[in-house]
């Protein structure tokens, strides 16, 4: 009796759900000590203090009747004021409240964006690997999700030159995801000066333009001082989705934006269509108390050091042991080259109690991805396993 297509949903599933489904399993039979999960982008460090007075000071000294209650579509006034003032202060531009719309995290913002602008059948292209969320994000509106192919001599930075090929009439959108999920490849201004030079051409040889979509939950974990380009300034149809489910570590409280510029083709009615679509998908609004306490951390951030700690000791353990990895610069996930197949080598890790995901879960096999958002210690235990592993393929050095 259900939809086919969600049918089919049902029946593929997450694959890094359930491996971290299976982490809960393992963590239970052989004790959680001796698991070592790097299953999921779940952040391991809490959420800065202030977070928490925020949350205390608006619940107990706001009006309930204006702190639970409905208000316009596209958020508090005030808050959306706030933000645009801290990116301008930060990027140089020139937002206002109406350029933002808060939404329930980045996934809201996605699917509030992608509902606004595709029709059916219309295209949305997106760099492999890539999180594989997209495909159903495009696909709730019947868009059609092209991938164009991972550019490994590249390093992983996108070719301009693949791009320039896939795009056709039909093309509506790019997301481009920056700091990187899964590779923690940071992409370069001159990545981006290319890719915004391609979409030009192809607007003027086609006479349509293509919106590119900057889905950015990663931007404030960059490492080593790495610069994350904002794309509005490189690009006119940029729309950008943001949230703080990774940089203040609130992914359960479903607390992002979305930003629309003036100077994008239909800015106004894109806004406008943006705020129906948060309406009508059920969102209504993004979380008030949220919004409140977001507008009151825009300045916080979380602690990069660890994180940082964590991707040092992981790159050098498994390079000693004889992996090969990208070296990561930004988001919290190491992208690792494996001897064979990427899902035959996760499932020979879980016998080591490793939990790491296949590339094929985003779209590029012969890799997989090692979230490193846990605890030092679970890094440095797990490494004697990575070893043991390293040695079973014949790679110890
Ligand atoms: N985009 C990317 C690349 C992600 O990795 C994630 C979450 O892991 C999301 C979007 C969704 O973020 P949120 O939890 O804020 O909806």
């Amino acid at each position: 009796m259900i939809s086919s297509k969600m049918l089919s949903m049902t029946k593929s599933g997450s694959a890094i759900r359930a491996m971290f489904e299976e982490g809960a399993r393992m963590a239970e039979k052989y004790g959680p000590e001796n698991v070592y999960d790097f299953s999921l982008g779940n952040p391991n460090i809490p959420a800065p203090e202030k977070v928490r007075e925020e949350i205390l000071r608006a619940a107990s000294g706001t009006d309930p009747m204006e702190l639970h209650g409905y208000m316009p579509n596209a958020g508090y006034p005030e808050v959306r004021a706030r933000v645009a003032a801290s990116l301008n202060r930060r990027f140089g531009t020139a937002f206002h409240e109406n350029n933002i719309i808060m939404t329930v995290g980045a996934a809201g913002g996605l699917n509030i964006l992608l509902k606004a602008l595709l029709d059916p059948g219309d295209e949305v292209l997106v760099f492999a690997p890539y999180f594989l969320e997209y495909g159903n994000y495009v696909s709730n509106f019947d868009g059609v999700l092209k991938a164009i192919p991972a550019n490994i001599e590249g390093n992983f930075q996108p070719d301009p030159r693949a791009l320039r090929a896939a795009i056709t009439p039909k093309t509506k959108a790019l997301i481009l995801n920056n700091p990187n999920n899964p590779t923690g490849v940071i992409y370069t201004e001159e990545t981006v000066r290319a890719i915004a030079a391609v979409l030009e051409e192809r607007e003027r040889e086609l006479g349509t333009s293509v919106y590119l979509i900057s889905d950015e939950p990663y931007r404030e974990l960059a490492y080593d001082g790495r610069e994350v380009p904002y794309l509005t300034k490189y690009y006119r149809n940029t729309l950008v989705g943001y949230s703080w489910s990774k940089s203040l570590s609130l992914p359960g409280e479903r607390i992002g934006y979305v930003v629309i510029p003036d100077e994008c083709d239909d800015a106004r009615l894109l806004f406008d269509a943006a705020v129906i679509a948060n309406r009508i998908l059920g969102f209504v609004n993004a979380p008030s108390l949220m919004q409140r306490v977001a507008a009151e951390c825009l300045e916080e951030s979380t602690d990069l050091a660890a994180y940082d700690r964590n991707r040092r000791a992981l790159y050098q353990g498994l390079t000693e042991a004889g992996f090969t990895c990208v070296y990561p610069d930004g988001a919290f996930y190491l992208w690792m080259k494996t001897p064979g197949d990427d899902r035959e080598f996760s499932d020979r890790a879980k016998k080591h109690n490793i939990l790491v995901v296949p590339g094929t879960s985003f779209a590029c096999p012969g890799y997989v991805r090692i979230a490193y958002c846990v605890s030092y210690d679970r890094i440095i235990r797990s490494l004697p396993a990575f070893r043991a592993l390293a040695e079973e393929y014949g790679l110890s050095k």
